[in-house]
């Protein structure tokens, strides 16, 4: 700048000290002269002050708007992000100021462009990771949320910004972790919200610190662990289930040993009456956990045994076969509309076979003397269709979502009378799943139930 001055000052000073010359010798000539030579030196004179102001008129318009050029990029560069060249200035004296310029706004170009580059990176990591994230700045105003939170919080990112925490969503316990946070503690909550829809939400509020350590706002990552939290709840239940469910039989094995123990061994009447309750409890412990080992197998690996292709019109053939006798004793007729033809599948023959088996178990066990169960085969375009009907006592309307699940059973009574572990249904709904397939169920109460088993082919 100061060279800039100097450069402008020696420009008015030659042209000041051009026409202070002019003057000079005008003066000295005119000393000696007569009155037209007055004239002529007053009107050289005039020429040479409107020259004087015509130069000084274009430099200043050049000049003013040389600079206002500059200032105008320099502006749209910090302002707007525009990246172009600074422009080339008319006066030379300002080609130094215009390079000085460019080094700076080169400058701002090169941090400009990685400001960009890693706003969009951070942009792309927020929107897509599996949290929500908000950050709030010291006054409490939303500076930025990402579209997880949007959405686990039921609000549009549009209408979040500038906003309070509190302006979004109801939740005390978010907004105290926020206020905690400013004052510079971590806090981390579970919480459940209502709205927009029932969740569980871990929050993990911190500060944000500028380098010099004071906070300048708070960063809130949110976690939906809904799900973590149901299947914590499943596993709980399941654990109080099963040891419920084996301590009925352990509790009957036990008063019977004890009753022989105190002296019913002695009486042969009593003794078999006690051995025999020892054994249908002990079997249907081993029933029990033999349910359990082919559902944890299940669920664990996903596995159950090999997977190969095998003949289903052959598995059902099998199983109607030995539940023959099971029929009889419940005075059920059991029949298979045999298509006569190979039903091919892939996968696990023994899963399969289970799986019918349990479904035909039911169907003869919740049935009436003299009822029926009708086993069917349809062979669909890629899946096959195995059904079991039976005009047995039918399932509530209340219950049918239930029955698939572990250790339901609508008539708990007669499950256990007829020694069921309420776990069929549900090892059928994880072999189905396991195919690829599905299962369901149609029933009328007091009427009969179809169940429908389809895998994929
Ligand atoms: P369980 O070992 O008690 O039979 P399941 O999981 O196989 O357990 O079945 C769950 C419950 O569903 C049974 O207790 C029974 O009340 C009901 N259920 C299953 N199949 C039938 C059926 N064919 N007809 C009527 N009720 C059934």
């Amino acid at each position: 700048m100061r060279k800039l001055r100097s450069s402008l000052f020696l420009r008015y000073s030659l042209s000041v000290a051009l026409v202070a010359l002019v003057i000079a010798v005008m003066l000295a000539v005119e000393l000696r002269s007569d009155m037209s030579e007055t004239v002529a030196f007053l009107v050289a004179l005039v020429a040479l002050l409107v020259l004087l102001g015509a130069v000084t008129v274009w430099t200043q318009r050049t000049l003013t708007a040389d600079l206002e050029e500059l200032s105008g990029a320099m502006q749209r560069l910090i302002l707007e992000g525009e990246l172009d060249r600074m422009p080339q200035p008319r006066l030379a004296e300002l080609n130094n100021l215009a390079q000085e310029m460019d080094a700076v706004a080169s400058r701002v170009r090169e941090d400009y462009r990685q400001l960009t580059r890693e706003r969009d990176r951070l942009r792309a990591v927020l929107d897509n990771i599996s949290a929500g994230v908000i950050v709030v700045n010291r006054k409490l105003k939303i500076d930025m949320i990402n579209p997880v939170a949007e959405e686990l919080l039921g609000t549009t990112g549009e209408y979040a910004l500038g906003r309070t925490f509190t302006e979004i969503h109801h939740s005390p316990v978010i907004d105290r972790a926020i206020e905690k946070s400013r004052r510079g503690a971590v806090v981390n909550k579970e919480i459940q919200i209502t709205l927009p829809r029932r969740r569980w939400l871990r929050v993990l509020a911190s500060p944000v610190k500028s380098k010099k350590g004071r906070t300048t706002g708070v960063i809130c990552v949110i976690e939906d662990i809904t799900s973590r939290r149901k299947l914590e709840r499943v596993r709980r239940d399941f654990v109080a289930n099963v040891s419920h469910e084996l301590r009925t039989p352990v509790a009957n094995m036990r008063a019977v040993v004890e009753a022989l123990l105190a002296g019913a061994s002695e009486e042969p009447e009593a003794a078999a009456r006690f051995v025999a309750d020892l054994d249908r409890e002990s079997k249907r412990l081993v029933d029990i956990i033999e349910d359990l080992l082919v559902l944890s197998r299940l669920e664990t690996s996903g596995a159950a045994g090999e997977a190969g292709p095998f003949s289903l019109v052959e598995v059902v053939r099998e199983v109607m076969r030995e539940k023959e006798d099971l029929a009889r004793r419940y005075e059920v007729e059991a029949a298979f509309a045999d298509p006569g033809t190979e039903v091919p599948l892939r996968g696990d023959r023994n899963l399969v076979k289970t799986a019918f088996a349990n479904l035909l178990d039911n169907a003869v066990k919740y049935n009436r003397p003299g009822g029926r169960v009708d086993v069917s085969l349809e062979q669909g375009e890629d899946s096959v269709t195995l059904r079991v009907s039976d005009n047995g006592v039918g399932i509530p309307a209340a219950d049918r979502e239930k029955i698939f699940e572990r250790f339901y059973r609508v008539d708990k009574a007669r499950s256990r009378d007829t020694g069921g572990t309420g776990l069929g249904l549900s090892i059928v709904k994880h072999a189905a799943e396991f195919h690829g397939g599905t299962v369901s169920v149609a029933s009328t109460e007091g009427r009969g139930s179809t169940f429908t088993l389809t895998l994929p082919e």
